[in-house]
């Protein structure tokens, strides 16, 4: 019998629906790359149900029971004293989200003895200190390309409500207003722009593919060169080195993992780079860029906007800089857990539990950690190392 430690993001503050907006979710029958969707033997909750809060358990609970293990599901997971901390001394599997993530220190690992598995339900394991992991042979895996093209979406939709000023014209309408000066002062259109993704992996290259019909002129870099059949149909440039790419576009995104080679890719010295007035979408990981950097840039006009939904820590503090810096687009971290993800990622997070407790091999490509050292898509999107230092300041976030 094992013991699972799930860590979940909180209910609704009006309490776990009993009713959604839509009665279906479309059928996916592969992703674009032609991987398979999650094959679990079976499921036990309703696609298109909230599965990554609390209450939702990500539809687990019935089949670790029937097999005899025990699940613990909690959303305290910061500070002394968090449910986390308290339960881990004989956990053999923590899982958790990256929207609301159980920073698994070093510390926190040399606490859980019996650790084997850490389960990232969605994609980006950067809240585990993955040196740590490697040290101890625990494995760490992830549903890779569960919400890879729902992050795409979002990130189309951050470009166009930066650039076309979105957000602050709708404040005019809910303030009673018709201010089109004030809305279109700041408004352009994204058409001839240059866009330039940093890594065109799975969200990377989507984010190119999306955004190829609004006659955006597309660029990338990234440690892996896409195919040239790629490069010729989407007519890419290709770039060897952030400057590069950052001196002739308009708008930028970033689409890497965080690991020590990208952490604070982006800063005061890197931002100078910028073409002045561009636009920096973020959907990635927050500590890809240095917090204070961003917020100077805006300041100063030389970013015109920055939008994303990944922050450091996470849940940020009240006080984050990012909430009331000038033309942001921010929202909490979601773009990776719509209802549509969400029955992608917990039917992953089953298959790799099926797996681990038959005893068979869990996909490659969901692999980060094995056996000690980076595996699957850890090895070829990661490096070795540890990016989790400052976590602790995530138990400063109090809920409103
Ligand atoms: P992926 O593994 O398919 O792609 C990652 C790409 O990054 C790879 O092509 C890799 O070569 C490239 N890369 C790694 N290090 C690099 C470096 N130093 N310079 C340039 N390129 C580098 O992963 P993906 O599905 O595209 O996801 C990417 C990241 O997006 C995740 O690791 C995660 O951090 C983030 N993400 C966020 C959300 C969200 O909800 N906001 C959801 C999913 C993923």
């Amino acid at each position: 019998m094992a013991k699972i430690v799930c860590v979940l993001y909180d209910d609704p503050v009006k309490g776990y629906p009993k009713s959604y907006a839509r009665d279906d979710l479309p059928q996916l029958e592969r992703y674009p790359d032609g991987q398979t969707l999650p094959t679990p033997r079976a499921i036990d909750f309703t696609p298109g149900t909230l599965l990554g809060s609390v209450s939702g358990e990500l539809g687990l609970r019935k089949y670790l029971e029937a097999n005899g293990h025990e699940l613990v599901v909690t959303s305290s997971k910061d500070g002394a004293g968090s449910v986390l901390d308290r339960e881990l001394h004989d956990a053999e599997i923590v899982i958790s989200q990256p929207f609301w993530p159980a920073y698994m220190t070093a510390e926190r690992i040399a606490r859980a003895p019996k650790l084997k598995m850490i389960v990232t339900a969605g994609i980006g394991s950067d809240h585990t200190d993955l040196q740590a992991a490697m040290d101890r042979g625990i494995t760490v895996a992830e549903v890779t390309y569960c919400n890879s093209n729902s992050v795409a979406e979002h990130v189309v939709m951050m470009t166009l409500g930066l650039v076309r000023n979105y957000i602050p014209s709708y404040n005019w309408v809910t303030k009673g207003g018709w201010n089109i000066a004030d809305c279109v002062a700041r408004s352009y259109d994204v058409e001839g722009m240059h866009v330039g993704t940093v890594a065109a992996g799975r969200i990377g290259l989507r984010v190119l593919r999306l955004l190829k019909p609004f006659d955006m002129k597309l660029h990338y870099m990234d440690r892996h060169r896409l195919p040239e059949a790629v490069e010729r149909e989407l007519n890419l440039t290709h770039h060897t080195n952030l400057e590069s790419l950052t001196r002739v576009c308009d708008v930028v995104t970033l689409n890497c993992p965080l690991h020590p080679e990208t952490e604070h890719m982006i800063n005061a010295d890197s931002l100078k780079k910028f073409k002045r007035g561009a636009y920096l979408i973020n959907t990635a990981r927050g500590k890809l860029c240095d917090t204070n950097a961003v917020v100077a840039a805006l300041e100063s006009g030389q970013l015109a906007g920055y939008a994303g939904d990944v922050w450091f820590p996470q849940p940020a503090p009240a006080d984050h800089p990012w909430r009331s810096m000038p033309h942001h687009g921010m929202t909490p971290h979601i773009s990776g857990t719509s209802l549509s993800a969400q029955a992608r990622y917990a039917a992953g997070t089953r298959e790799i539990l099926e797996c681990y407790f038959e005893g068979r091999p869990i996909r490659n490509e969901y692999l980060i950690v094995q056996g000690g050292s980076l595996a699957g898509v850890g090895a070829h999107s990661y490096s070795a190392g540890n990016a989790t230092k400052g976590s602790e300041e995530a138990a400063r976030f109090r809920q409103k």
